[in-house]
Order: structure tokens, then C-alpha cells, then sequence
């Protein structure tokens, strides 16, 4: 689409984001100025951009942006996916929160990425899975590790060797009145919330995926956090194997991941013998391995 002088001067001037949020901020004044039926984007298209997405992110969110582009410092450093200056087999993925933040985050992936990074270093999980596999190492061969910040799981830790996203429990606190305002319904994607009667907000915890949208939305607490958490899966797969992987915590805390990854790499260890995937070991012996090793040989798990 065509782009009047002004409004591109004025974008380039005015528009402050990463490489990639640049391009979604051109193609949505690009869209403005189509809903508007007009030839080319205007200044005005760039300012309802600049507009829209503050009130998207936030003022938290658009401050720290601005402030790193605006002193020059550029994009944050990002955090580390394996042992620098050292081929690995296997890899760390973080959602794009590890950028300037999110407004839905939960947790902090910089945080757990080089204690992740640390330990598959202690396992020599490169050597074990090396010897393990046939043929050639290739891409394919790397253990992926998944980390997304909050229940959007926008890095689709369900389908990756191993999965973690952050997780905030919401309950209703009996003695904070309610309003009434619905907004906690209207913030809910999974339709987990509904009403008993007026002001009686009621939360059907199958439905819930635990992504706290109700918690942040709640303007007087009756919707207020209950825990907050790690949601951990392994053994999913993409491609022509795929398998969507298994729920180890629902709630776990941070040790629990350290500990999913203790007995996954036990299971890599004892029972990968020919497989090419994690996925597919899993399938073999079945999710018990891991539970057992993780809970201790009780059938009870943490969490919810
Ligand atoms: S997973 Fe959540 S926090 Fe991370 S980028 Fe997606 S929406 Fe944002
Ligand atoms: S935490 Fe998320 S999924 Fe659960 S009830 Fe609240 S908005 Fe819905
Ligand atoms: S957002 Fe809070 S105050 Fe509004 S209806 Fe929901 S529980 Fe009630």
C-alpha cells in the first residue's frame, strides 16, 4: 500500500519497537487506512497505531521500550538457549516476552533459562543423547525445551520435549463485594466464568487454564490471585509423529522443574534405546516413569 510522505517521516520518527513489532505496527495503519478507503496511509493512520497499541501494552510496557530506544541502548539483551561457544544437542526457546515484557506475563523466562542451560550442562545431556541416537546427529536431534511466560503459551511448549509456562491461580475472595461489572467474564477466553446470580461470580476450574486475564481485569480483588506457578508437560512432538505432551504439573513450583527434568533425563538415560525422539520413549513406557520419579512413588500431585 502507498504510504504519503508525512505519515512515513512521522512513523519513522515516532514508532519505537523491535524489528519484528515494527512490521505489525506498518500493516495495521496499512489496515486503518483500507478500513478508511483510502489510497495511501496518512499521519493520522500512524497516530491512531501509535494510540491503539499503547493502550494494548500498556504505559509500563511502552516506557520501557521507550526508554531503550530512545537512550540508544536498542534491543535488551536476550537470554542465553545453550552453552555459549559450545555445539549442544538441545536448546532453549522463550517467548517474545524475553523482549520488553508482556502484558500478560506471568512469569520471567530470562530467569530460568541459564539454570536450565546450567543443569543439561551438569547431565552432559549433548554426550547422552549423541550416543543415544542412530545415524548422523542432525537439527532434529536437539532436545527442546520451551519456556513462555504465561498461559498463552505462545512458544507451544505442549508440543516440545519438554514444556513450562507460568500459571496464576484465580479464586473469589467471599468477603470482597462484587460489582458486578462482568469484566472478569468478558477477560475470560475459556468461558470458565460465570454467574450463580447478580454479583455471585462462580469459576468452573476444568474450564480455567490458569492464565489470570480475571485476576488483572477485577477492579475491586473478589477475583484475586490464589497461586502462582509453572504448568509443566513433556514428551510432545510436532510433525509427522506429533503428540501432544503429557501433564506433569499443573501447579508446580520452581524446584518441580529442575525435578521433571531430573527424571526425564533419568528416562533418556534407562529407556531410550532406538527411539529418535522423547516423544516416542514416552509413548513406550508410559507418563508412570516420570510420575514416579517426580512424586516419589505416591499417587498424589502437587499442585491442583
Ligand atoms: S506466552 Fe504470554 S507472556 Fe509470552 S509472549 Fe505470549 S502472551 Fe506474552
Ligand atoms: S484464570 Fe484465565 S482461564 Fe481461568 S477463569 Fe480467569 S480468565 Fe478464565
Ligand atoms: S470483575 Fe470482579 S467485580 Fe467485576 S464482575 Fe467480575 S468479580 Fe465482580
Amino acid at each position: 500500500m502507498e504510504w504519503e510522505k508525512q505519515a512515513l517521516d512521522y512513523f519513522d520518527e515516532n514508532v519505537l519497537a523491535g524489528p519484528h513489532q515494527i512490521d505489525m505496527r506498518r500493516l495495521y495503519a496499512e489496515k486503518l487506512a483500507r478500513a478508511k478507503k483510502k489510497e495511501a496511509v496518512t499521519q493520522f493512520e500512524v497516530e491512531q497505531t501509535i494510540k491503539d497499541y499503547a493502550d494494548f501494552f500498556g504505559e509500563e510496557m511502552i516506557k520501557r521500550v521507550t526508554e531503550c530506544f530512545s537512550s540508544g541502548k536498542g534491543m535488551p539483551e536476550l537470554p542465553p538457549t545453550e552453552k555459549e561457544g559450545k555445539p549442544c544437542l538441545y536448546q532453549i526457546e522463550t517467548c517474545h516476552s524475553k523482549y520488553f515484557g508482556c502484558p500478560s506475563q506471568i512469569i520471567d523466562v530470562r530467569e530460568i533459562s541459564q539454570p536450565l542451560i546450567d543443569a543439561l550442562e551438569d547431565y552432559h545431556l549433548t554426550e547422552l543423547l549423541a550416543d543415544k541416537s542412530h545415524g548422523p546427529l542432525m537439527l532434529h536431534n536437539k532436545f527442546t525445551i520451551s519456556i513462555s511466560s504465561c498461559a498463552n503459551v505462545c512458544t507451544g511448549g505442549e508440543s516440545k520435549d519438554m514444556g513450562i509456562w507460568g500459571v496464576e491461580k484465580p479464586r473469589i475472595n467471599p468477603e470482597v463485594k462484587c460489582v458486578d461489572c462482568k469484566k472478569c467474564m468478558e477477560a475470560c477466553w475459556d468461558s470458565a466464568i460465570s454467574f450463580k446470580k447478580e454479583g455471585q461470580p462462580i469459576i468452573n476450574e476444568r474450564l480455567c487454564k490458569l492464565c489470570g486475564a480475571c485476576i488483572k481485569k477485577c477492579p475491586t480483588g473478589t477475583i484475586e490471585l490464589e497461586k502462582r506457578g509453572y504448568r509443566i508437560f513433556v514428551g510432545g512432538m510436532f510433525g509427522r509423529m506429533y503428540t501432544i505432551g503429557r501433564e506433569v504439573f499443573r501447579m508446580g513450583e520452581r524446584q518441580d522443574i529442575f525435578k521433571t527434568l531430573d527424571a526425564v533425563v533419568s528416562l533418556i538415560r534407562e529407556k531410550q534405546d532406538g527411539e529418535h525422539f522423547l516423544s516416542q520413549v514416552v509413548d513406550k513406557v508410559g507418563i508412570d516413569y516420570i510420575n514416579r520419579r517426580v512424586f516419589g512413588g505416591t499417587k498424589e500431585r502437587k499442585g491442583l
